[in-house]
């Protein structure tokens, strides 16, 4: 039999219910506080990556999906969503609406890494972008956002990392402060490191080969170079988050893995999955669209990653999401199946989600199917209860039944908070 490709997920009930909860919340978070939805092509020009999220990160060196078409034409697998919007944003003139925009996104990425839980080859990213808002507030409201979403989910255990990386004019002298501070251990990196190291010395910050890390450890940060501007900036954002209650600490050794970034950048961490596997970056491009060959206009955002996301989702939610909350409905023979089916439709019309029982089941059988999908209420009727216009509503968790009419249905659910 065929299998899917390495690194690939199949995406099936009941797991797919959390999923689409997971997703309808953050369109109704991310609408809450104005975003629109902005839908990208799956791949683009590979050009576009490289100039946008940079020649020397792992992404691009490593990491893409990278295929010429029937026409010699090379295009890439988007890794990330913040390339893709922001040409969108140029391409289609957004920046002549009114700015800021805020603009979010739920999709596939891929990336071409070696395959362990939380990581995979097409894994799914929400995300928000802010277009057109240069201030420390946009960055703040950024991560309220976020919060208030991963709130909403039931989340209460975490921590936003933050870190200034300067201004485009502060990173060479952060790369000479870097070079000659580990220059002396150049021999102790791995390979990889002792090659940013030339090319782009705060990669190797991103490296998650532990004797690196060891080795990063103690250099200096970036604030030692960054521009006065740009520390006013980050400081106001993370006052902000004091102010709002927003649990936060600074985080030296965030560099995040995508050259685009300016100013403030902040991750994500779940105690669950431990310190090294971020839910969760982003940080601020006021360079980017520039740089794409549009105008200057300033961009904060930040992608989820939600594979990982729905593995650490708060227990009570995922309960409550994979629960059953329909109402099945059990025919008993004769004319109550064609009944049923009447009754699917009108309830249905009415806002309440059935699944109608078409197998014939018996009573006991249906009633074993109930228990094992974890419904928690059905209504059953046979001959005898449609001759008397009613039917039997059974609370399976409680135990209890009463005999109401099918309008009354309707009433009961719709009036009760499900399941
Ligand atoms: P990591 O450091 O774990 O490699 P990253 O810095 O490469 O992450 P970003 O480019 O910031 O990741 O992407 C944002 C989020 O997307 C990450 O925080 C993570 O949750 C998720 N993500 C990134 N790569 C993968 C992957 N291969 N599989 C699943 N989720 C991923
Ligand atoms: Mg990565």
């Amino acid at each position: 039999m065929i299998q899917k490709p390495r690194g690939t997920r199949d995406i099936v009930p009941p797991e797919s219910k959390l999923w689409v909860a997971v997703e309808a919340t953050a369109h109704r978070v991310f609408q809450a506080f104005g975003a629109e939805e902005i839908r990208t092509p799956v791949f683009e020009h590979t050009e576009l990556f490289v100039r946008s999220v940079g020649e020397t990160t792992d992404i691009v060196h490593k990491e893409m999906y990278t295929f010429a078409d029937r026409k010699g034409r090379s295009l890439t697998l988007r890794p990330e969503g913040t390339a893709g919007v922001a040409r969108a944003f140029l391409e289609n003139s957004l920046d002549q609406r009114p700015l800021p925009q805020r603009l979010y996104y739920i999709g596939p990425m891929f990336r071409y890494e070696r395959m362990q839980r939380g990581r995979y080859r097409e894994f799914r990213q929400i995300g928000l972008e802010i277009i057109g808002a240069a201030s420390p507030l946009a960055d703040a409201e950024c991560i309220v956002v976020l919060f208030e979403f991963f709130t909403a989910l039931g989340f209460d255990n975490l921590t936003v990392h933050v870190n200034n990386l300067g201004d485009p004019e502060d990173r060479p002298r952060y790369g000479e402060l870097l070079r000659s501070h580990l220059q002396g251990v150049r021999d102790q990196l791995c390979a990889d490191c002792q090659r940013r190291l030339e090319e782009n010395p705060l990669r190797v910050l991103d490296c998650k080969v532990p004797t690196c890390k060891a080795i990063t450890a103690t250099t200096p940060g970036m604030e030692a170079v960054a521009s006065p501007a740009s520390r006013a900036h980050v400081e106001e954002v993370t006052s902000l988050l004091t102010s709002l209650g927003i649990p936060w600490q600074h985080n030296p050794r965030l560099v995040r893995g995508l050259d685009y970034y300016v100013r403030t950048v902040f991750e994500v961490v779940s105690p669950e999955l431990g310190e090294s596997t971020v839910i969760c970056g982003g940080g601020r491009y006021d360079r980017l669209l520039a740089d794409l060959g549009g105008p200057e206009i300033p961009g904060v955002g930040f992608a989820i990653g939600e594979d990982r996301l729905v593995e650490v989702l708060p227990p009570a939610f995922a309960a409550k999401v994979t629960a059953e909350g329909r109402l099945y409905l059990i025919p008993l023979g004769g004319e109550t199946a064609f009944f049923g089916l009447q009754l699917a439709r009108d309830l249905v019309r009415q806002g309440v989600p059935v699944e109608l029982e078409v197998s014939g089941r018996s009573l006991k059988a249906a009633l074993k199917r109930a228990d094992k999908l974890g419904f928690a209420r059905v209504a059953i009727f046979g001959e005898d209860e449609l001759a008397r216009g009613v039917v039997l509503l059974k609370d399976l968790r409680a135990g209890s039944q009463t005999e109401v009419s099918p309008v009354q249905l309707a009433e009961i659910w719709n009036a009760e908070a499900q399941p």
